[in-house]
């Protein structure tokens, strides 16, 4: 039986019904049941269309699910109630306990909640044992993930049994512990919360973060994905996961979200979130694109070798510091790791292109006497298709960084995929229980489909590197960025493998 039969609700019975079970899907409020089972048969409808589905298998499925208001009409104990309804603490602790005491025995309930702990849920129970979360991703038939939350009062068997539901599945099952936020949830807070302050921060705007962070590879930027789940969604779940935290910092709601959702722009459910969905043309920010035909001859790349290769593999303008020099005016150093001083090599008007993601380039200008641009170094590494670059020289990065698109932003620290970038690593990091760092990013794969978890950014870009931003970010954020310990320790074990 699934209860509650809305997105989640809908996906989930469909699954189920697929996997060979038999499901009632009920919703005591209107319509709901009824017009949950038609969306399920629907989508059937479709893929028998599409020809992915046999029309006599589709009759199959239709007889195995049922709607009803209440659970009444339910005939025998169902092996497994999977609770869906509103994310509602109240709500779900009533329910949960009707469930508990309606049927003795051996029926397993699970709730889908996104941001309740299992525990906040089991204090009404009868059978607190027989209570643990299987959450699931929107939408339920497409995404691989589920993850398995046992409290401490959830038994052994059922946490078993839910591996093996979600194995007749066909999903990936991941052991989430029982914190607000379970695991993907609340790995993915700063996700959000960097890209809103570097809005509200006037970094760059919606359109801007977005280009950036999809251009690194990310499949959503992070204002289409809010648009996408709902703002109203999102910040709930921010909200739970803060204040069942007892308001730590990292997890602070912003007042952006809070203002969106009390005009009503939910995103594009309601047809206007940080994008206006009714727009004649969608709203762009300025960017430089790349004329590669012409590129700016005259320079010279430092840094590490990796940086170097990662400068090499993406075609952009510039000698490598590695190979033989050439006689001839230097127009551009670039010097990832460069320190206070100008490079050697550069003259008193060579544009030094410097790291900028943990130093102000603008006052390195005014100290040098020189031109001096900042750019992202992490979006050389992660192969980019975009480039953003502080303190002017927009005309000219775009020779230096074609055939990547140049985003112009604020001379800030972190920019923005280090600075989102950082504060993701540090979060996995410091999360508690210690988790197995392939099933984190495993799980950051399939449940949010983003193709490098926080582990894989975290060798990509080095310790070093993060902690370097977070430091720097932690001079005008405050609190907010403080580095976890193993990031620290890590930052000294590369420190020994490097001697
Ligand atoms: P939804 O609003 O689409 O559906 C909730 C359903 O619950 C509605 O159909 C409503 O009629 C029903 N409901 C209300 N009171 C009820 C009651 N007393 N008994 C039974 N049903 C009742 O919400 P949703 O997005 O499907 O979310 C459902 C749950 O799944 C929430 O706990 C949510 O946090 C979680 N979840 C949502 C997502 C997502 O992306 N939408 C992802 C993972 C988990």
């Amino acid at each position: 039986m699934v209860v509650g039969a809305g997105t989640m609700g809908r996906g989930i019975a469909q699954v189920l019904v697929e996997a060979g079970f038999r499901v009632h899907l009920v919703d005591p409020v209107g319509e709901a049941a009824v017009n949950g089972r038609d969306a399920v048969r629907a989508a059937w409808a479709r893929a028998v269309d599409r020809g992915r589905l046999d029309a006599a298998r589709a009759a199959q499925y239709e007889a195995a699910l049922s709607a009803a208001r209440g659970y009444d009409a339910v005939p025998s104990p169902p092996a497994w109630v999977i609770e869906a309804a509103s994310e509602n603490l109240d709500l779900k602790r009533r329910l949960l306990a009707e469930l508990d005491q309606h049927w003795e025995g051996d029926t397993r309930l699970a709730t889908n909640t996104s941001s309740l702990t299992i525990a906040s849920l089991q204090g009404g129970l009868g059978h607190p044992a027989r209570l643990g979360g299987l959450h699931f991703f929107n939408p339920v038939p497409r995404m691989a993930l589920v993850e398995v939350i046992s409290s401490p009062a959830t038994g052994d068997v059922w946490t078993r049994a839910a591996f093996e539901l979600a194995a007749q599945l066909g999903k990936t099952a991941v052991a989430a512990p029982d914190r607000p936020g379970f695991l993907v949830n609340r790995l993915m807070r700063p996700f959000y919360a960097e890209a809103l302050r570097l809005v509200e921060e006037e970094v760059a705007r919606p359109e801007a973060v977005d280009r950036v962070m999809e251009g690194a590879g990310f499949p959503m930027g992070p204002f289409r994905l809010m648009d996408l789940v709902g703002i109203d969604v999102n910040l709930a779940v921010t909200d739970a996961v803060y204040t069942q935290t007892f308001g730590e910092p990292r997890y602070r709601p912003h007042p952006l979200q809070v203002m969106m959702r009390d005009l009503g722009w939910l995103g594009r459910k309601s047809g206007r979130g940080f994008y206006d969905y009714g727009a004649a043309s969608p709203s762009a920010s300025p960017e430089y694109v790349p004329d590669p035909s012409q590129p700016l001859p005259g320079g010279l790349v430092k840094g590490s070798p990796g940086f170097q290769s990662a400068w090499r593999a993406l075609g952009l303008a510039g000698r490598l510091a590695s190979e033989p020099p050439e006689p001839g005016l230097l127009r551009f150093v670039v010097d990832p790791e460069g320190g206070s001083e100008p490079p050697r090599e550069a003259g008193p008007d060579t544009l030094v292109v410097v790291d900028g993601t943990r130093q102000h380039v603008g006052a390195l200008s005014a100290r040098w006497r020189r031109p001096v641009m900042g750019f992202d170094p992490a979006l050389v590494l992660a192969g980019g298709r975009v480039m953003t670059v502080a303190g002017g020289w927009e005309e000219t990065a775009a020779r230096i960084f074609a055939p990547l698109t140049v985003v112009p932003v604020d001379d800030a620290y972190g920019q923005v995929l280090s600075r989102v970038v950082a504060v993701l690593v540090d979060e996995a990091l410091s999360f508690r229980p210690r988790l197995d760092r392939d099933r984190v990013n495993q799980a950051v794969h399939l449940g949010v489909n983003q193709p490098r978890g926080p582990f894989e950014w975290l060798t990509l870009l080095g310790a070093r590197r993060v902690l370097g931003v977070l430091e720097a970010l932690g001079r005008v954020g405050g609190d907010r960025y403080r580095p976890s310990e193993d990031l620290v320790r890590a930052v000294e074990r590369e420190a020994v493998t490097d001697a």
